[in-house]
């Protein structure tokens, strides 16, 4: 087996290069990759390239970020469309509020629309039947309870993390994948909720 461009590769996979090269560096496998041309930097350089065998890897890292399995075993309580844009450290929390969600009044009707992430905690959208009596608390009570679970657990890997306060962009990671999130701000281990810690929420509560 031989060789194959990032470049190539990328679209064997059908992504973009940026979003391959950020799938490398967040796999830890940027020194996988062969560069033939002298002093060029990993994010700029279009002549790395990579071994064609790992392709298989990263089409089966690409399929756990889609959650492409957890589709088809929920796809009782999920919409056809659901959107899933959180990383796939947070597929457990996914896996129990399918599972919960199971266990809810059939006359319910529930079913998960979208899970995201807004400044580092996950929020929920669900499709339900409010006139039904408790449904309204019920949903409350469970978005609520995954947005302070999330808070705990790294987005990128599912191991134990912490609320990582940054500028550009707060996220719960582990202590391995806290680079993800720097530069960190003054206050960045102190806040463990930016919902209830001063910080600013742009999407409370669930719509
Ligand atoms: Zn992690």
């Amino acid at each position: 087996m031989g060789f194959i461009n990032i470049a190539d590769a990328a679209n064997r996979l059908g992504v973009s290069l940026p979003y391959f090269r950020e799938l490398i560096d967040r796999m830890d496998r940027v020194p996988t990759v062969l560069d033939p041309t002298d002093g060029t930097d990993f994010w700029t350089s279009t002549t790395g390239m990579i071994q064609e065998r790992d392709l298989k890897t990263y089409e089966n890292l690409l399929r756990q970020r889609r959650f492409v399995r957890l589709r088809e075993v929920y796809a009782d309580v999920l919409v056809e469309a659901v959107v899933l844009t959180i990383r796939p450290g947070w597929k457990s929390l996914l896996e129990r509020v399918c599972e919960r969600i199971r266990w809810m009044p059939a006359e319910w009707s529930v079913k998960l629309v979208k899970a995201r992430e807004v400044n580092g905690f996950m929020v929920m959208r669900f499709d339900y039947d409010r006139d039904c009596a408790g449904s309204f608390n019920e949903i409350n009570r469970l978005w609520e309870e995954m947005r302070l679970s999330s808070l705990s657990v790294c987005e990128e890997c599912g191991n134990n993390g912490r609320f990582r306060y940054s500028p550009s962009r707060s996220l719960t990671l582990c202590d391995k994948h806290a680079r993800l999130a720097e530069p960190v701000l003054p206050g960045d281990g102190v806040m463990a909720d930016p919902a209830s810690d001063g910080g600013s929420i742009s999407e409370l509560p669930p719509d």
